[in-house]
């Protein structure tokens, strides 16, 4: 079981970050903010995926009428993210997001930044300080202490106006860094994380750095809201930080699969017929149910009810056959085509 670390819970819109709310999932739309209908078919998958909050940049003030929309239509919260223009945040307050995101490498006059607060507070909706390694101010000491630095120094300013609506991100594109930053942050404040390693590059680059730095950081109790950053389809950003958080059993959101690596023994297609359930399983609504249930898709009968023993329900493979079980015992025989209908009815049981 792993201990979180003890935080103030806040609401981005309808959904609770920190204290004992489950670690949330978010993503960023790709697409230009200005494109109303293009950006809400991006949140509306996303939000199929699972994503729980979603961020969509705000680059000028053509982008404000656009988010006024896509705030009002959206069915999860927006993060409106703002850069250099103090105006643009009060705005997009204004503008209905559920949160801003505000960088203290950019947005630096004390004046401006008690305004947005004064906004911010009007409208009862939290402020994520979010730090990134690539526009901080340098102090003397490793760049973690410089993001963490700042950090402290931005929440002074929150703090005097009793301001304590705030989450917190120090991401690098670093992963040592970044576990760095967000471990020596950890004692300080008792503020909700948001996790990330930024600019983490292309899919599978992005998933291995995000899973070693946020996983560390998890399993320590670290982090309230992650968000994995990649060069690509946003919907792989969705589909890593769940596999992170179930990997790490923070939460569930469906069946966990397990499946072999296959060695010369396998006489099916593994990797088709595993690819296939995920892809029924999504169709059905299954992906994202919260079902405690392993199911294992082995190669062979050789090992393969024994190796997954612990599954609830399973298939070991055999020549254009398989043999279905349950928590490791022979049910019945099957053929290969039997395989996928057989198990989401199996799974359908349990829901
Ligand atoms: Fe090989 Fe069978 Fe083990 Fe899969 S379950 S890795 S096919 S021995």
């Amino acid at each position: 079981m792993i201990k979180r670390r003890k935080t103030r819970k806040v609401k981005i819109g309808n959904v609770e970050v920190g204290g004992d709310a489950p670690i949330s999932v978010q993503s960023m739309t790709k697409t230009d903010t200005k494109a109303v209908d293009t950006t809400l078919n991006e949140i509306k998958k996303l939000k199929k995926a699972g994503c729980e909050i979603v961020r969509v940049a705000v680059r000028d003030k053509d982008s404000i009428e656009p988010l006024r929309r896509i705030a009002e239509r959206s069915d999860i919260p927006i993060v409106a993210d703002i850069h250099f223009l103090p105006r643009l945040a009060l705005d997009a307050i204004d503008a209905g997001s559920s949160a801003i995101r505000l960088n203290p490498g950019n947005i630096k006059r004390k004046e401006d930044v008690k305004a947005i607060i004064k906004r911010a507070k009007e409208k009862k909706i939290p402020i994520r300080i979010g730090v990134n390694s690539g526009s901080l101010e340098r102090n003397s000491g490793s760049t973690a202490d410089s993001m963490v630095r700042s950090v402290l120094d931005y929440i002074k300013i929150f703090e005097k106006m009793s301001f304590y609506d705030i989450i917190i991100s120090l991401k690098s594109s670093d992963v040592s860094e970044t576990v760095e930053a967000y471990r020596k942050m950890a004692p300080l404040c008792n503020y909700p994380f948001h996790l990330g390693i930024t600019a983490a590059g292309p899919f599978l680059k992005a998933a291995i750095k995000s899973s070693i730095g946020m996983g560390t950081l998890l399993q320590e109790g670290i982090g309230d809201t992650i968000r994995v950053s990649l060069t690509g389809d946003s919907l792989h950003e969705v589909e890593i930080a769940k596999e992170i958080l179930a990997s790490l059993k923070l939460r569930n959101f469906g069946p966990d699969i397990i499946s072999c690596p296959t060695c010369g023994r396998c006489e099916i297609d593994l990797s088709e017929i595993v690819d296939n359930l995920r892809e029924r399983l999504k169709e059905f609504g299954l992906g994202n149910k919260g079902l405690p249930l392993k199911i294992a898709i082995m190669g062979c009968v050789v090992n393969g009810p024994g190796e997954a023993k612990d599954a609830d329900i399973g298939i070991a493979g055999g020549k254009g056959s398989g043999v279905l079980f349950r928590k490791g015992k022979k049910v019945k025989n099957l053929k290969q085509g039997e395989f996928i209908d057989t198990l989401i009815e199996e799974i359908r049981a349990h829901k």
